[in-house]
């Protein structure tokens, strides 16, 4: 009997790429569709309603010109015989949802069978309690997604499927791989043509995870033995949770980049990718995965491999930005950092002021502490709206135009005649603090002075934080002077490096901190062998020829040691020795120079 492996019908419905045998049988359902009888029966699945489907972009467009950093994803995991894990997953999913919110997905697994499910949106609008109730056993992953490598589509959400005759897998991944391009070749070299492939990749799957998925697929030997032969390949950023119908993993890069959390429950196991999420759904936070280890959790107990020899290079921006702030990070608590990062600041950067304010939420914590730190008050100036991002309803040209008042609201009798100063964790663009300066002092400010939780943003991240573009960045080529005065603030200050590594009580040398210093702890990848779209066609036309592109430099140039340039043959962009692909930064880059 053939496997069944079905799909809503605008996506693919041939069977005929699968080589999954009949006992890994697979349902994997999307579109808010489910059938009305057993799962694996596509005539079940036109008898259905089609619902709205959200395309999880709304955030970004709400402020044209301006998107913040951006999760790469946050993953879930549990093996726990006797309890609802795909409740469980559920839940954990919607505390980490913060870290990615274009799509969703749970797998889970009975000890027979896998049932994937995932949809683009929100996990509270992928799921809803029939799927979830459909989805059984005693192991399961989960995976909310922001993308990094691969566009922001169906084919692209997690977990991602694949496996042999006699095992399945199932892979949700938080990071990102800087070595993707070596491992479709390995996958090339082994299976010939790409697109006839019978995993993901064939089903037009273009991101990292489903390579890893593939090399993760290996008949001849168990999943255990597999893994510790893929995992050392592996360079960049990865935490992975996967699975079979029996076993649950859970795996993080030797660097440690994303963070990744060990929790129990009184009949099982969670791993997660904030502690959170961990105590979210009632499990005792045991441990942190450790950086280059492999656990495997199964009937026979907790095993742990060491597949790499650890070299810590934790994010520093988790502390300042990413995680919650009820996440604790090497024994951090993120919050405390974030008030520590306020308290430097004041020292740093003290102005004579009325009171204080946070730029919701994660500017907010900072705020406390440089109101402690500098005696000035803390008080609320903004009111955000907590379902912005939260409807897939695109605004009119006229609300687009009110920008930032769709998340923002100041609170102006709050405000009015007083000196503010306004803490925030970042400025990519600056746009986003710019419209905020003008807000407040439309609303009666008397002075604005901007302090920011974490130094001028110079470089991409190529680790799982979509940052925008170098050339698109307002530190790029402008001093802090004229950041002020481009976003309008009587003065502005940045915490110093060394203050926000200090406010993190991490030695700076296990941390990451290229986004501000360029200084990669994972050597990059050569000739545009990197990038979001590195696996799929350029959404603009390419094929000009030299005459037809403006070959000026698209960085001025005129920051410190900068030297940028675009190549029109090879189609390129590098700055000081980073080499962008023709996608993500570069074709940001071209369509936004
Ligand atoms: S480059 Fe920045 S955002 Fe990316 S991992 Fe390093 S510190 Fe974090």
């Amino acid at each position: 009997m053939a496997a069944k492996l079905v799909y809503g019908g605008q996506i693919w419905t041939s069977l005929a790429r699968l080589s999954y045998s009949w006992s890994t049988l697979l349902a994997l359902l999307i579109g808010g569709r489910w059938p009305r009888a057993e799962a694996g029966r596509a005539a079940y699945l036109w008898d259905t309603v089609p619902v709205a489907r959200g395309d999880g972009r709304l955030t970004h467009d709400l402020l044209p010109g301006e998107k913040g950093p951006q999760d790469a994803c946050g993953v879930f995991g549990v093996w726990a015989p006797g309890e609802d894990v795909a409740k469980l997953a559920y839940f954990g999913l919607y505390a980490l949802q913060h870290r990615g919110q274009e799509s969703a997905g749970i797998a889970t697994g009975d000890g027979h069978k896998v049932l994937v499910y995932k949809d683009m949106g929100l996990v509270s609008q992928v799921f809803n309690e029939s799927a979830l109730q459909s989805m059984t056993g005693h192991v399961a992953i989960g995976h909310c997604r922001y993308s990094t490598t691969g566009g922001s589509t169906w084919e692209n959400a997690q977990p991602t499927l694949g496996g042999t005759d006699t095992t399945t897998v199932a892979l949700a991944h938080n990071g990102n791989l800087i070595n993707s391009a070596e491992l479709r070749e390995l996958i090339a070299a082994r299976h010939g043509e790409l697109d006839r492939h019978p995993g993901e990749i064939g089903r037009g799957n273009t991101t990292d995870t489903a390579l890893v998925t593939a090399l993760l697929s290996d008949p001849d030997r168990s999943l255990e033995a597999v893994a510790l032969d893929v995992l050392p390949r592996l360079r960049g950023a990865f935490c992975f949770v996967f699975m079979d119908e029996h076993t649950l993993y859970a795996a993080r890069d030797p660097h440690g980049i994303r963070p990744l959390a060990l929790g129990r429950l009184d009949r099982g196991w969670v791993v997660a990718s904030e502690t959170a999420a961990l105590q979210t759904v009632g499990a005792a936070v045991i441990r942190e995965i450790e950086p280059g280890e492999l656990v495997v959790i199964d009937e026979d107990g907790l095993r742990s491999h060491h597949f790499a020899t650890p070299e810590p290079k934790g994010c520093v921006f988790e502390y300042v930005y990413l995680a919650r702030p009820d996440a604790v990070i090497n024994q951090r608590v993120v919050h405390e950092a974030r008030v520590a990062m306020g308290a430097r600041l004041a020292v740093e950067h003290p102005v004579a002021a009325d009171l204080v304010i946070g730029v919701p939420d994660s500017g907010v914590p900072a705020a406390v502490g440089y109101a402690q730190g500098s005696g000035i008050p803390y008080g609320q100036g903004f009111v955000k709206n907590a379902y912005v991002g939260r409807t897939f309803i695109q605004p009119s040209q006229t609300l687009r135009q009110l920008g930032i008042r769709l998340k923002l609201n100041p609170l102006a009798h709050t405000i009015k005649g007083k000196r503010l100063v306004v803490v925030d964790d970042s400025i990519v663009r600056g746009n986003t603090q710019r419209a905020q300066v003008r807000m407040l002092r439309e609303a009666g400010a008397a002075e604005v002075h901007v302090r920011i939780s974490s130094p001028p943003v110079h470089w991409p991240c190529f680790y799982g934080i979509d940052f925008a573009t170098r050339a698109e960045l307002i530190a790029t080529g402008l001093g802090v002077e004229e950041i002020r005065a481009s976003i309008g603030a009587d003065s502005l200050g940045y915490i110093s490096l060394e203050g926000m590594i200090e406010a993190t009580e991490q030695s700076g040398d296990r941390l990451c901190t290229a986004c501000f210093t360029g200084r990669y702890p994972v050597e990059l990848p050569e000739d545009g062998r990197i990038g979001k779209h590195l696996f799929e066609p350029l959404p603009i036309d390419l094929s000009h020829s030299a005459r037809d592109v403006d070959p000026a430099p698209l960085v001025d140039g005129s920051g410190p040691g900068d030297e940028a340039r675009l190549r029109i043959g090879g189609i390129r962009v590098d700055v000081e020795g980073v080499s962008y692909g023709v996608d993500g930064g570069a074709q940001n880059a071209l369509l936004h120079p």
